[in-house]
Order: C-alpha cells, then sequence, then structure tokens
C-alpha cells in the first residue's frame, strides 16, 4: 500500500509517502518513495522541498497562504510528470496523520471517523498550540483525500500504559478529574520505534525487556519501558518537564516560576515563553540552543556552553538511575534523536559513571566517525547494551496506517 503520512504544524507540513503492508513491515522492505516539507506557510514565499531519494531535491518558493494550498500542492508535487513518484492522487491507499495530544481517550492508533473527530476537538485545551493544526490538516487532507481511509497516530498513546502512581500528580485529585492534569508523556512513536527495534535486533520478546529510551532533540524525553509497556517518562502534562531541552527549562520548583512571575510581574503568556523558548541550553549558555553550536564553543572554551552540556547529561543521568530503579535494572539503554544519534560526546557524559549499574559504554564504538545507523556502543562486557538506533517516526505512522486500514488495530466505534 502507498500510505501518505502527514504531520501539520501550525505554519508547515512535513509529509512522506511510504510503500508499506503487513508483509513489507514483516519482512523490513517498506520503503520511502518520497518525501518533503512545506514550510513558512502564510507567507508569500512558502520553501516546498521535494526528496525522492536517488534524485536530486526539487525546490519551490510559491505564495502559500494556508494549510489546504499546502496539502494541494503535496498532492500535486506526488503526482507531477516531471517530479513527481505516482500518476493519480487514487493510487495512495491512505493516510496517517501525527496527532500531538490524544488526551486519555486514545491508548492506540485509530481510523478517524466523526466520532474520533469530535474526540480529537475536545483534546485541543490540552494542547492548544498543537492540535488545532493536526486537526486542520486532516480536515483539509480529508476534503482532498475523501475515499480513502485516514488514520490518527497520537504522540501521548503508547504512554496510556503508565500506572496512576507515574501519571498523577500529588495534587488534589479534583484537579486531574475536573482539568484532565496528570502527566500524559510524548514522542511515544519514537520510543515505542526504539522498543521495537531493541526487540528484533535481539531477538529477545518485549515482555523480557527493559529498556529506557532517551529521544535528544529539539524536544528531549527519556522513556522507562518496562516488558514492552511505558512505565514512566519524563514529559509532563505538557512537553515541558523533565530533561533540559533547546529552550524548554524540564523538571523546575513551580514554587520558583510562581516567586518569577511575581517579582518580574509577568503575565502568564510570558511565563509561558520563558519557560518554553528562553531556557534550556540556549538560556543557560546565552549562545545556542543548538547541541552542535554549544559542542563547538564549549570545545574553544566558552564555560557558559560548557555548564549547558554538563547539566544536559546530569540531568538525563539521574532520570537513566531512576528509571532503573524504577524497573528493577536496566538491559537496553537507547539514544534517538538529533543529539542522541550524532553526539558522541553526549552519550558518553551521560552514562559517565554509570558502570555500577551495568551500563558501559565502549569510547571507540562510541565515537567511531563511520558509524552509520543502528549499532551497539557498549563494551562487550557491558551488562546492559547501549545503542543508537536512528528514530523513524513517520514510518510508525504510516505502518500503524495500515494496520488500521487492514483491521490489526480495530476500528473505532461508530
Ligand atoms: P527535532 O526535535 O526538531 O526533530 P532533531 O532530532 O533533528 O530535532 O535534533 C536537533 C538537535 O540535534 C540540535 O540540537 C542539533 O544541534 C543536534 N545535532 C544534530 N547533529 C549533531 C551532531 N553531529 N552533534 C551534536 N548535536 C547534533
Amino acid at each position: 500500500m502507498k500510505i501518505l503520512v502527514l504531520n501539520c504544524g501550525s505554519s508547515s507540513v512535513k509529509f512522506q509517502l511510504i510503500e508499506t503492508s503487513l508483509e513489507l513491515i514483516e519482512q523490513r522492505a517498506d520503503r520511502l518513495i518520497a518525501k518533503g516539507s512545506v514550510e513558512k506557510i502564510g507567507s508569500s514565499h512558502a520553501i516546498v522541498t521535494f526528496d525522492v531519494p536517488g534524485r536530486e531535491r526539487h525546490r519551490e518558493t510559491p505564495e502559500i497562504l494556508e494549510h489546504r494550498v499546502a496539502i494541494e500542492r503535496v498532492a500535486r508535487l506526488l503526482c507531477d510528470p516531471e517530479h513527481g513518484v505516482i500518476g493519480d492522487p487514487k493510487e495512495i491507499d491512505g493516510v496517517g496523520h501525527r496527532v500531538v495530544h490524544g488526551g486519555e481517550k486514545f491508548a492506540n492508533s485509530t481510523l478517524i471517523n466523526d466520532r474520533v473527530l469530535h474526540e480529537m476537538k475536545e483534546c485541543i485545551e490540552l494542547a492548544p498550540l498543537h492540535n488545532p493544526a493536526n486537526i486542520r490538516g486532516y480536515t483539509v487532507a480529508r476534503q482532498i483525500f475523501p475515499d480513502i481511509p485516514h488514520v490518527a497516530v497520537f504522540d501521548t498513546a503508547f504512554h496510556q500504559t503508565m500506572p496512576p502512581h507515574s501519571y498523577l500528580y500529588a495534587l488534589p485529585r479534583v484537579i486531574h478529574r475536573r482539568h484532565g492534569v496528570r502527566r500524559y508523556g510524548f514522542h511515544g512513536t519514537s520510543h515505542r520505534y526504539c522498543a521495537y527495534r531493541i526487540e528484533k535486533i535481539t531477538g529477545v520478546d518485549r515482555e523480557e525487556l527493559r529498556i529506557i529510551t532517551a529521544h535528544l532533540g529539539n524536544g528531549c524525553s527519556a522513556c522507562a519501558i518496562d516488558h514492552g509497556k511505558s512505565l514512566d517518562t519524563t514529559m509532563g502534562f505538557t512537553p515541558l518537564e523533565g530533561l533540559i531541552m533547546g529552550t524548554r527549562s524540564g523538571d523546575i520548583d513551580p514554587a520558583a516560576v510562581l516567586h518569577v512571575i511575581a517579582k518580574e510581574e509577568l503575565r502568564l503568556s510570558e511565563a509561558n515563553t520563558l519557560l518554553n523558548k528562553h531556557s534550556g541550553l540556549l538560556g543557560i549558555s546565552g549562545i545556542s540552543n543548538d547541541m552542535r553550536e554549544l559542542q563547538t564553543a564549549a570545545a574553544k572554551g566558552n564555560e557558559d556552553a560548557q555548564l549547558a552540556i554538563d547539566m544536559f547529561c546530569y540531568r538525563l543521568k539521574k532520570y537513566i538511575g531512576a528509571y532503573a530503579a524504577a524497573m528493577g535494572g536496566v538491559d537496553h539503554l537507547v539514544f534517538t534523536g538529533g543529539i542522541g544519534e550524532n553526539s558522541a560526546l553526549i552519550r558518553e557524559r551521560s552514562v559517565d559513571g554509570l558502570a555500577f549499574m551495568g551500563l558501559e559504554i565502549d569510547p571507540a564504538r562510541n565515537a567511531d566517525p563511520e558509524a552509520r545507523g543502528e549499532r551497539q556502543i557498549s563494551t562487550a562486557t557491558s551488562r546492559a547494551k547501549i545503542w543508537v538506533i536512528p528514530t523513524d517516526e513517520e514510518l510508525v505512522i504510516a505502518r500503524d496506517t495500515v494496520r488500521c486500514i487492514v483491521g490489526v488495530i480495530p476500528p473505532p466505534p461508530a
């Protein structure tokens, strides 16, 4: 089947066309046909990129004022006689949509019907910055591709297995009941993919494994995957909690936030911006939210960049320890995301000193400049194995779309 994967943000649409089916999933022979993005939607010079493996990148800068035009453009590009990869939109068998928040309603991916759409809309108040664009993307795509199934794949769904003692905050219970305030966790498709790959690579059933996954990109989160299920994860009610990120603070004493709001006379929106956009690696270093730039600056002796790196690794190390404790040990630790896949320094620093709990990184394997793709970076004697696994959230979305279409994931109630 040819599945179009759509990831719609407030001013962007990212897409991939993927050939997959149950048989191809089994053989791991599913493949990317084309991918691209439309950025700066709403401007007279949107940026459209279109990549087909083995071909040169195609680029356009048309005026695109809204998502409908962006997705129509994607459909046209896919079928374009010169640049395209299919002859007719009817060759597409299904559309998989990334949806950030599924609240407590969605513990799995699902075909979208009117009822599901209604429930997705009810989750908007939990993710006011993300879900509206995801839903807009769906509504428009449904009009452009009316006769094929559309599937929603939620960032939060994988974490719905967390037990109350890990997902509840120690607030009066009424706050959860009334406002849905609890840990939801995000990056679920990525954590799930990494655990699935460990199961496939090792040939050991997930029921037997205790895995810690660290997704380190612009947003960062770790997850304790106990016997195949998310037991705990660092992001919380929103993606702000937990690890230090590019521009997000991660964990902080809530009373410190109240204090700063009072002292600086901040409005709530300003406090939100402070914590989400001006903090994290950027806030500490005062230089950049980009780990590459910080590593370069630190290597030249910049102490603020070095401090940001130290804090980033220390926070992650604390969570690795915490999650090993939560699971009674750890068998595999996985690094993924732009930083996790590419930064030998961050990987090394984050597990430095953890040999006592069975995690020993092999410095040569870890820093091998030729190494690409999935690889083990622990020593031969390390009791727990350490891995780099390039994540592939779009592949997970395409595969879940197929599973929903063929009924392996049961359809939602009408
Ligand atoms: P997103 O979360 O937006 O998908 P990515 O997963 O691409 O982001 O991660 C972006 C982060 O990865 C940036 O901080 C970037 O500096 C970092 N990164 C990418 N390559 C390297 C590298 N070679 N060394 C260190 N950090 C890297």
